[in-house]
């Protein structure tokens, strides 16, 4: 996520970390290379513009604080701008007082709308709402699929014309318009009570009117709460006239960014906020459902600056994180038993839950320097230590010292595995319950997820 932007700007950083005090000069040619990463990653050159002459006039009337080294003041400075053009304040969905909710997806086809519908589905779901999917987008000949796809997925239905309508076959035929769709979609939420409903809509690959059009005549028959303009971050300097396009036809209430995982220059993406005066709402971090986050500004500034985003890791291993599972082990430990590998897979399963290792590592300060290491990382490992553990029979998983010649071959077949990559985890693991025996004796062992309780 704006790796190249975030090398840059904290490679700028580490060199006036040497200097004492900055000159007029210095201040120049920090702002220089700042323009410069900007406008390489893509960031709309009037936004460049306003950035970079508000570093430079806040740097050079050096709000002095007596905490901060020079280097330190330009870091904070460049991350209050940052904050700025991310649009400051973290806004979260607005609900309707009374009746359903309506959120209205419009973009271009492949910004990801359809994914995003299923997880802001999954997302809603969490938080206690009962949300119904409308697959106004009738333009894309598996576009509907795709969503009962997605709804499926989220574990939420899925209102559709035919095929698929769940039993209003009569009144929507194949072919259907997309206006009538949403329309009876909005009755249908209304009737069976779902409290939020979200429409996603047809995209074409380019800006034009008729899809304009199409967009603009479902938001009037579904007056929605919120438009949510999604725009893929890969697009490059293209996101902002789209954005303005969007604007102008449709308008919108707020954004998504979605492909934040790729690994393009993205700051395009980062411009919208502050070309259209519309707030990032989410952003969209992959194909899976999960891959999915509330925008907070404050939090994205500090992980382009590379200063890491400990309470986005938190929230997630939060949700990911089964209490009551977690006490159990406590308990289990705190009496003297051993951690068994059963017990690791569990924890194993629970880290999995939070999402890629990869992008949870990326989420801590400073990783931006170890970027290569992590890149190099292989979640395969990970993969193969739990089809191993897998292959074992409880009594294995319970005391490995049975696993013999045979058993070994057994759990190398099943897993896919060697016999010596078996021994290499029982080796590793049997360091690991010795250290895990060590600890309980000492009193108490550091729970893996004490986490706020
Ligand atoms: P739509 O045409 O706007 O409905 O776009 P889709 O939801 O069909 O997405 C287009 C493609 O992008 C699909 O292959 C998705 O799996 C993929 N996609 C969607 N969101 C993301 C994301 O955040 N990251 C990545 N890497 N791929 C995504």
């Amino acid at each position: 996520m704006f790796a190249t932007l975030s090398d840059r700007l904290t490679s700028t950083f580490r060199n006036l970390r040497s200097k004492g005090r900055l000159s007029e000069a210095d201040i120049d040619a920090t702002v220089r290379e700042i323009r410069r990463a900007l406008l390489d990653a893509d960031v709309a050159v009037p936004v460049v513009r306003a950035f970079t002459g508000a570093v430079r006039e806040r740097a050079l009337s050096a709000e002095v604080s007596g905490a901060l080294n020079p280097a330190q003041q330009v870091v904070k400075i460049v991350n209050d701008e940052l904050v700025g053009v991310l649009g400051r304040e973290t806004r979260t969905l607005r609900f309707a007082k009374t009746g359903p909710t309506v959120i209205l997806l419009a973009g271009l086809q492949g910004a990801g709308k359809t994914t995003l519908a299923g997880k802001l589905a999954l997302h809603l779901k969490g938080q206690g709402h009962t949300p119904l999917l409308v697959a106004a987008d009738l333009q894309r000949p598996n576009a509907v699929t795709q969503l009962q796809v997605v709804g499926e997925r989220a574990g939420v239905p899925v209102f559709a014309p035919h095929p698929g309508n769940q039993g209003l076959d009569d009144v929507l035929p194949a072919g259907a318009d997309p206006v009538a769709v949403a329309r009876a979609g909005l009755e249908a939420a209304r009737q069976r009570h779902h409290d939020v409903l979200v429409v996603d809509t047809a995209g074409r690959l380019g800006v034009d009117g008729g899809l304009m059009q199409q967009a603009a005549d479902i938001r009037d028959a579904v007056d929605p709460d919120e438009i949510l303009f999604v725009i893929d971050a890969m697009i490059g300097q293209d996101a902002v006239t789209t954005a303005q396009a969007f604007a102008d036809g449709v308008g919108f209430t707020g954004v998504v960014l979605s492909k934040l995982d790729g690994d393009a220059r993205g700051g395009a993406a980062l411009s919208v906020a502050s070309v259209t005066g519309r707030p990032i709402l989410f952003a969209s971090t992959g194909e899976k459902l999960t891959d999915f986050e509330v925008f907070h500004p404050d939090r994205m500034a500090s992980r382009i600056l590379d200063m890491g985003d400990v309470l986005t890791l938190i929230e997630q291993a939060e949700k990911a994180f089964d209490a009551e599972q977690a006490e159990r082990m406590a308990g289990k430990l705190a009496s003297g038993q051993d951690f068994t590998l059963g017990d690791f897979l569990v924890q194993m399963q629970q880290l999995r839950n939070m999402g890629s290792i990869k992008k949870m590592f990326g989420m801590l300060p400073g990783m931006g320097q170890m970027r290569e290491a992590l890149d190099n990382f292989d979640e395969r490992e990970v993969d193969r230590i739990e089809a191993i553990i897998r292959s074992m029979t409880p009594a294995e998983r319970e005391t490995p010292k049975i696993i013999n010649g045979s058993r070994r071959a057994r759990i190398a077949k099943g897993s896919g595995t060697t016999p010596a990559e078996i021994n290499q985890l029982l080796e590793r693991f049997d360091a690991a319950q010795k250290m895990m025996r060590t600890m309980a004796r000492g009193g108490g062992m550091p729970a893996m997820g004490g986490m706020g309780s």
